[in-house]
């Protein structure tokens, strides 16, 4: 069946679908795990093969189908590692149904000669003219060099080599279809002979770390105590505030997420497969199973992309949270839109907009005075 097509606000920013949560690392500050304690393994381990822990193929072509094709706002595919999806070869089919551009996050798993021969043909859908690269590959040095040795030698060597299947690679990054990208965590730097592998090569960017390494808060945020308020021991209890995001964000299933944690710490508790079955069976109706599905849970989606009732205006509409202080810091960090808002007008963009954060007097009094009168914060005097 054809779903209605999804109309699409111009203040969306972007489409994010997580593929799979899988992935080969287990870097220890992976942002897929809200805590960034070490201890991704264990908190999304590789699903039995008898249970499907993902949507098919035919069902994200389906779904994605209802995005309109856009030249300047990309589909990223993501994880875990998308790369893995459908036994590799995932990716490769959803692009062949759909007529998008695709932006890849990788952490290149597996040789270059079966990676593109895994894309089916469907590199030209990862070539969109941008000032910056398609494939966006991560450097994790400790885990790399734990699994290849010469960690970074190998990934240099594995993104040159897309070269031989139909990409762009050159050193300067809009002029390449691949570059590498390295979080600026503490235990992530870049030595001089790492830079004598790629200079000339490809391209290679630092990206800022987000979140809490000892006692330090890394990245820049609008909302007060948004990442840290638990983690850096401000409260022991997360506030009450109201949030909606300007994201579209798809996780293995097909569910439609408000926010990064929300997605992220569902997934940690296995993720939602009977919801999704049950789902399934219901026609994908949404609107109608959602109570009995999740429940009194606030953790819960917005929508499925499945569902012929969901609508992007779904997107719009402020949802009340309990669990403020816990927020993932791409969520609430300050950056530009895709209009650059940030560089060009001085205007933040965070991927969440949120209000009425109920702000006890002892955190409120630790904050600046200009924070102290930001319009989202009201004064309360205990943890609500
Ligand atoms: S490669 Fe990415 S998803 Fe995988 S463990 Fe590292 S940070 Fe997490
Ligand atoms: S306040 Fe934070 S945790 Fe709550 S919905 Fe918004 S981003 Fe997510």
């Amino acid at each position: 069946m054809k779903l209605p097509m999804l109309d699409m606000p111009a203040s969306l920013n972007y489409i994010g679908v997580f593929l799979t949560l899988e992935c080969n690392l287990k870097c220890s500050y992976c942002i897929n795990d809200p805590l960034q304690a070490g201890h991704r393994e264990t908190l999304f381990p590789i699903p039995v093969k008898t249970e499907r822990h993902t949507m098919t193929p035919e069902q994200w072509i389906e779904g994605l189908s209802r995005i309109p094709f856009s030249p300047d706002l990309p589909i990223t595919l993501q994880g875990g590692e998308p790369m893995l999806y459908w036994g590799g070869k995932g990716v490769g089919l959803v692009l062949e149904g759909v007529p998008h551009y695709v932006d890849l996050l990788t952490n290149f798993p597996m040789k270059p000669d079966t990676l593109a021969r895994n894309l089916n043909g469907q590199q030209a859908k990862l070539q969109r003219n941008a000032p910056y690269p398609s494939i966006r590959v991560s450097w994790h040095a400790d885990e790399m060099n734990r699994v290849w040795g010469n960690g970074f030698e190998e990934l240099v060597n594995r993104c040159e080599a897309l070269a031989n299947h139909g990409f762009r690679v050159s050193p300067d990054k809009a002029e390449s279809d691949v570059g590498i990208y390295m979080v600026a965590h503490p235990s992530n730097v870049v030595t001089p002979e790492m830079e004598a592998v790629f200079k000339g090569r490809v391209p290679f960017e630092s990206k800022e770390f987000l979140g809490v390494d000892g006692d330090l808060l890394h990245g820049h945020y609008l909302y007060p105590y948004s990442t840290d308020l638990i983690a850096r021991g401000f409260s022991e209890q997360t506030l009450s505030c109201e949030c909606r995001t300007s994201e579209l964000l798809i996780d293995p299933l097909g569910f439609v997420w408000g926010c990064h944690y929300y997605l992220y710490e569902t997934w940690t508790h296995g993720g939602p497969v009977a919801q999704f079955y049950a789902l399934e069976a219901a026609g994908f109706k949404f609107a109608d199973t959602i109570d009995k599905l999740f429940g009194s849970r606030e953790l819960r989606p917005i929508g499925h992309i499945l569902d012929p009732e969901f609508r992007m205006t779904d997107l719009t509409v402020f949802r009340s949270c309990s669990e403020y202080g816990r927020c993932i810091g791409c969520d609430t960090k300050i950056k530009n839109n895709r209009f650059q808002s940030y560089y060009d007008q001085g205007v933040a963009h965070t991927s969440v907009e949120i209000r009425n954060i109920q702000m006890p007097q002892h955190l409120l009094a630790k904050l600046s005075p200009d924070e102290r009168t930001q319009p989202w914060l009201i004064a309360t005097e205990t943890v609500a």
